[in-house]
């Protein structure tokens, strides 16, 4: 539809980025397009609604750009998931592992409770370690995951079946 049109225009392709062969999808001119960024929220805060969401988790770092005020539209709280040494009281962590390595997610243990609703909100699935390693840090937390949102899905590198197991039956929103 019209949205989803003008969400696709404002999403630029960089070649080569962050290395050589990766095409990046760079977000940055839709935030600056208050027509996109406010329906990009728009929708995101109408799923999050109808979801019957209680919190909101945005994923470091563009994440945060497109939760933050999605929660405010919704008026749900927000709560961040951070790179591994970022947060500074008491945190659950999970490690997920990289093409070479691995990496780690972390919630603040008490911003989440058993009861709560989330939805875990990102700007692009790519491969789905991130998403699904945050689904899993928030079930540990004792919260349920009602849904995974993203603007965009990179469907070539598989991410929606990587995440899949993680999901329990909650749907991945791709807009
Ligand atoms: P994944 O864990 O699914 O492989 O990678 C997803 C994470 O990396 C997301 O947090 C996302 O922000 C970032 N990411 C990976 N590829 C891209 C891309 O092409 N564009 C943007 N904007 N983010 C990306």
């Amino acid at each position: 539809d019209s949205t989803r049109e003008l969400l696709l225009s404002r999403i630029r392709d960089v070649p080569d980025y962050p290395k050589p062969g990766v095409r990046f999808k760079d977000i940055t001119p839709l935030l600056a397009d208050p027509k996109a960024f406010t329906a990009l929220t728009d929708a995101l805060a109408e799923l999050s609604v109808r979801h019957g969401a209680t919190k909101i988790v945005g994923l470091e770092a563009r994440g945060f750009i497109l939760a933050a005020p999605v929660a405010v539209r919704a008026g749900i709280g927000f709560i961040p998931v951070r790179k591994a040494g970022k947060l500074p009281g008491a945190t659950l962590s999970q490690a997920y592992d990289l093409e070479y390595g691995s990496a780690e997610v972390e919630v603040h243990a008490e911003d989440l409770q058993e009861g709560d609703r989330v939805i875990v909100i990102d700007d692009v699935l790519a491969t789905g370690g991130t998403a699904g390693a945050s689904v899993e840090l928030v079930r540990r937390a004792g919260a349920e995951v009602v849904a995974v949102a993203v603007l965009l899905e990179l469907g070539f590198l598989g991410g929606r079946d990587r995440l899949e197991p993680h999901l329990l039956g909650a749907p991945l929103e791709a807009l």
